[in-house]
C-alpha cells in the first residue's frame, strides 16, 4: 500500500471517529497519524512541551488498557524501548482533553 493510500485512509477513519464520538480511539488514531505522517509537527510540540512524565498511567488507558499497564498502573516497558505512540504522548492540548486529570506535561 502506498504512503498517499495510507494517509488518506487514515485521515478518513480519524474524520468518521470524530464524527461518532469515539474520542479514545480518535486520539489514538490521530497520534499514529502525526507520529509517522506528521512528523515536523511533533518534532515542533516536542520542543514547546514542558514538564515530565509522572508515569501515571492515565494515556495507557484511552481507548484499550495497554497490556504493559501493571496493576499498580506502572509500565513494564517504560526504560525497555517504549513505542513512539507513548514517548510522544502528550503532542499538543488536544491530548491533554483526551485524559481524566492532569499530565505531568503541558505546553
Ligand atoms: S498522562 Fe502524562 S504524566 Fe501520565 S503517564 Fe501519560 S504522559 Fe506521563
Ligand atoms: S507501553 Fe507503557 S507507556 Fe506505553 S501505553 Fe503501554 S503501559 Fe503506557
Amino acid at each position: 500500500m502506498s504512503r498517499q493510500t495510507t494517509q488518506k485512509i487514515l485521515s478518513t477513519v480519524i474524520s468518521g471517529c470524530e464524527h461518532m464520538r469515539l474520542s479514545g480511539f480518535t486520539g489514538q488514531v490521530r497520534r499514529l497519524y502525526l507520529n509517522y505522517f506528521r512528523k515536523a509537527y511533533v518534532e515542533k510540540q516536542l520542543q514547546q512541551r514542558k514538564g515530565y512524565c509522572k508515569q501515571c498511567g492515565k494515556c495507557c488507558e484511552l481507548a484499550y488498557r495497554c497490556l504493559f499497564l501493571t496493576e499498580s498502573r506502572k509500565c513494564l516497558v517504560y526504560h525497555k524501548g517504549r513505542p513512539r505512540q507513548c514517548t510522544t504522548f502528550p503532542i499538543d492540548e488536544r491530548d491533554l482533553r483526551d485524559i481524566p486529570g492532569p499530565c505531568g506535561y503541558s505546553f
